[in-house]
């Protein structure tokens, strides 16, 4: 299994935080009984992923960021251990 580099510790997955642009349908939010205006009513359509390549790969143990691409991410589990390159 792979050794996280910062706490030592074996690890089969890493953790990965994705930024997301979340659509809604807004509109006016409105008392049935009254008809006054409550605010707004936010109605969840759509989550979209943001591919601006910046994802971090974190250890699931200590959650030090150790990865920030894809390619190394997958060499790094494939690998059985670990070695520093610098
Ligand atoms: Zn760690």
């Amino acid at each position: 299994m792979p050794i996280c580099p910062k706490c030592n510790k074996e690890i089969d997955y890493l953790q990965a935080h994705c930024e997301v642009v979340e659509t809604y349908n807004v509109t006016i939010q409105k008392d049935e009984k009254t008809d006054k205006t409550m605010g707004l009513n936010w109605d969840h359509t759509d989550t979209d992923s943001v591919d601006n390549n910046d994802d971090d790969y974190c250890c699931p143990l200590c959650y030090a960021p150790l990865f920030y691409d894809s390619t190394s991410a997958q060499e790094f589990l494939e690998s059985k251990t670990y070695e520093k390159v610098c």
